[in-house]
Formats: structure tokens, sequence, C-alpha cells
């Protein structure tokens, strides 16, 4: 990689760096990526170092929704693709716009710092030894649904303790009996997967949830209801009787009835749990009270014997190559205080791209981070009014990106935003920067 300090150096290639370094190369700003993986896809490789999807991992959003708008999927491909076509359309996404030749494979950045003259020092460490460089600032799209959040249980356990991240193929749970601790879109994939292999299966919630199937009507269920976003109540209340009608209650197959309304929450894209717990495949339980030697106790009392304990207890932002206050974050539990999830207060070459969560966002959100940072960029020369008024209100007031929606107080949620919301921000921001 040639010495560059002119250059914004982008680190990771999934989505979120390829949307970087496609969005600065079309604004003509100068760009050097780092990514640790072999090559690009982000955790769509499941060869990836930092990768957490297993083999059996497909798109949750189906692929209108999710591509990249200016690189839709060849029409071969599936309405949800397997992460082997992800990475093969990841791959061609690079070679199209000749972005892989801009990144050094097999590198970590381990750390980036600003030198107090407005340039970046980033540090990293691969097949070249530690490189020490310098960059006009850092785009930070390492990813989000790599760090393992573990929760501290009372008590051990005798058997085989996984987190999600480390799950690849269900082999590891033949003969056993398996519970699966969470029931997000990772915990109800691999319930799905063990039924197959299992000896028994479990999964203890400690909430109810919202299940919507993949097809509705015929039709990948995202694809319905595009146009014109509803008032929340209004669509609350038509999607959760149309889940009701397709795919009955959650309640009679032995979840708990949620305590918040659908969209609260992240939901659950999944045809099949309801399936096999119709079936006898698969049981739930309770919220998890201790470990206890060869089994586990539930908060009701029960208790039932297990030789794996999978942790679908998701994860936690992870920037630890930067100072917690550039980003003004404490570090774990809540998430950065960065407006529009992207640009910090703290300095104007520093921004994050790919910290959001959110229903349907897809790639194409991601995208559109990417081309709100070149713009602001770009802006700073062609348009410098417009560039001071967009950093005052960087440090201004955040705006609800929540869509009217409450969102449940948990660590995920934390930077969960609506998908509408947010993009007409991120336009809106776009067009006055132009
Ligand atoms: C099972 C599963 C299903 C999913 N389904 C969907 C879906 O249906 N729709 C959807 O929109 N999203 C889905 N996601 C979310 C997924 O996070 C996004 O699709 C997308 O991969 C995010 O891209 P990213 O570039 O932000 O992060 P990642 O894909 O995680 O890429 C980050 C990259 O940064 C690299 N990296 C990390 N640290 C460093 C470092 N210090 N130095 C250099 N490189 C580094 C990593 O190696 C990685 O390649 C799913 C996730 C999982 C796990």
């Amino acid at each position: 990689m040639p010495d560059d300090p002119d250059s914004y150096a982008v680190i990771g290639a999934g989505s979120s760096g390829l949307a970087a370094a496609r969005n600065l190369q079309r604004a003509g700003i100068p760009w050097a990526g780092y990514e640790l993986a072999s090559g690009v896809g982000g955790l769509w490789d499941i060869s990836g170092p930092r990768s957490t999807v297993y083999e059996s991992a497909h798109l949750i959003s189906s692929k209108t929704t999710t591509q990249f708008a200016e690189f839709p999927m060849r029409d071969e491909v599936a309405d949800y693709p397997s992460h082997r076509d992800l990475l093969g359309y990841f791959r061609d996404f690079a070679s199209t716009h000749g972005l892989s030749d801009g990144f050094t494979f097999g590198t970590e950045v381990v750390s980036a710092r600003p030198t107090g003259d407005g340039s970046w020092t980033v540090v990293s460490t691969g097949p070249a030894g530690t490189v020490e460089r310098r960059h006009a600032g850092v785009l930070a799209a390492n990813g989000t649904l790599s760090e393992p959040s573990v929760p501290a249980f009372e008590g051990s356990f005798d058997g085989e303790v996984l987190h999600t991240s480390a799950y690849k193929s269900p082999t590891v749970f033949t003969g056993k009996r398996v519970l699966i601790i969470g029931a997000g879109n990772s915990g109800c994939d691999i319930a799905v997967d063990a039924v197959h292999h299992a000896a028994s299966v479990d999964i203890s919630v400690r909430r109810g949830y919202y299940f919507v199937p993949k097809y509705l009507f015929g039709k990948p269920a995202d694809t319905l209801n595009q146009g014109r976003p509803l008032p929340p109540r209004i669509k609350q209340a038509i999607d959760s009787r149309v889940l009701k009608l397709f795919t009955g209650d959650p309640v009679k197959f032995g979840f708990p009835a949620p305590d918040y309304k659908i969209y609260e929450s992240h939901p659950i894209v999944n045809s099949l749990v309801l399936h096999h717990l119709g079936h006898g495949d698969l049981s739930v339980k309770p919220d998890v009270r201790r470990l206890d030697g060869d089994g586990v106790v539930f908060v009701d009392g029960s208790r039932a014997a297990y030789d794996v304990v999978v942790l679908a207890t998701g994860y936690h932002l992870h920037y630890p190559f930067l100072d917690p206050a550039l980003l003004r974050w404490a570090g774990r539990g809540s998430a950065p205080d960065l407006y529009l999830n992207i640009f910090t207060q703290e300095d104007p070459n520093l921004f994050v791209l790919g910290m959001i969560e959110a229903s349907g966002i897809g790639w194409q959100g991601r995208y559109e981070q990417a081309e709100l940072v070149a713009s602001y960029l770009r802006a700073r020369t062609s348009n410098p009014a417009a560039a001071r008024s967009f950093e005052d209100r960087v440090a201004g007031p955040r705006p609800d990106l929540s869509g009217g929606y409450h969102y449940l107080g948990l660590e995920r949620m934390s930077y969960y935003v609506n998908k509408d919301a947010y993009r007409s921000a991120v336009r809106a921001e776009i067009e006055r920067l132009a």
C-alpha cells in the first residue's frame, strides 16, 4: 500500500466498507482499505476470522430490499440467498468497481488516533509486520455482529457452552440434548438446524416474540407495503392482525405473550420455528435462573439436563482500535453518541459506518451512510458554508430516528433506527450538502 497522507482509511471490506470505498471513489476522494480477512465480503465470508455466519445462513431480509441499488443481484439468485451467494455478490461488486486493489487484506487495524494536526495515524499488523501510516481520516466499517455478548449466569455447567459466534455446523449437535438461550434471528435459525441432528432441542426465552414468515401472499414478506410508510399505530394494528392470521398465535406454541407491540423490537423472520414447535421437535422454556452441573434450572423452578448450551445472546459494539471518548461512548452497554449514527462531534475526520440496526435497512441503507460521508467531505471544498452548517448539526441535538415507535430498552436497541425515518434524514442531509 503506497503512503498517501491525503487518503482516508477504510477499516473493513464488508458491505459497509465496500460502500465506503465505492462512494469515496465516486466522489474522487483517495482512500486506502484495511481488511483482516483474506478478501471482501465481511461476515458473509464464512471463512473470515470475524465471521459469525453458519453453514445454513441465508439472508433474513429478501434480496431486493437488501442489495445495493446500483448493483442488483442476478435474476437467478434466490429471494433469500445463502452466504455463499452473498460472498459471490460482494466479490462481483468489488471487481466491477475495481475496489479490491485498494484494500490490504490479512491486515488488522490495531490503533487509529488523531495526530493533533487534523490527520490520523493508523497502525496495522499483517504480512508486512506492524505498519504505521498517516491518513486524512478514518471510516470505521468493522461490523457490529462479531463481538459476543456473553451473560454471566449463576452456577456452572459441565457440558459444552457455545456462543452463536462460534457456531458453524449442526453436526456439533448430533445425538445431544441442546438448550438454546435466546430466540433472536440467529437463535431461531440454529434451533431449526439443531432439530435435524440433536436428541432434543429446547429454546429458553425471556419475552414473547413476533414471528414473521419469509413469504406472505406468495411474496417475500418485506417486499409488501413498500410504499409510503403507514403511521406506527396503524401499521402495528394491521401487521399484527395479518401475522395472527398467517402464523397463528405464538402463545399457543408455548411462547410467552409479548409485553410490547410489534416493531418495538427486531421481529423474528422465521417460518420454521413454529412449524417445528407444532411437530414437537422443539420446546419453549422460560428464562434461565442458574446453570446446574449437567443441567439448567429455569425461573419457574423446573430443571432439565443438557449436553450443549448455545448462547444466542447477541453481540456488543466493538471499536477496540479507537479511543471511546472520540465516539462519546462509555465503551459497553449503550452505543456511541453519533449524529445519524455516523458522525462524532469530537473529530471531523472520523466516521463510523454500519452502526445501525433496523428492520429492512439493507446494504443500501449502509451505502447511503457512505454517500453522506463522501458528500460531506466533498462539500468541505465545494460548498464550505453547507459543510459548516452540517458540522453545527453534528454538534447539536440528535434527531428522532424512531419513526414514532417506542423501542425496548435493550442493548442492541440502543442504536436501532426506523428505516424510513433514518433513510429520509440521511437523504435530506445529502441534498443539503450538494
Ligand atoms: C446470521 C446473520 C444474518 C444476517 N442477515 C441479514 C439480513 O438478512 N439483512 C441485512 O441487512 N443484514 C443481515 N445481517 C447483518 C449483517 O451484519 C449485514 O448484512 C452486513 O454484513 C454488515 O456489514 P458490515 O460491513 O457493516 O460488517 P461486516 O460484514 O461484519 O464486515 C466487517 C469487516 O471488518 C473486518 N474487520 C473487523 N475489525 C477489523 C480490524 N480491526 N481491522 C481490519 N478489518 C477489520 C472484518 O474482518 C469484516 O470483514 C445478518 C447477520 C448475521 C450474523
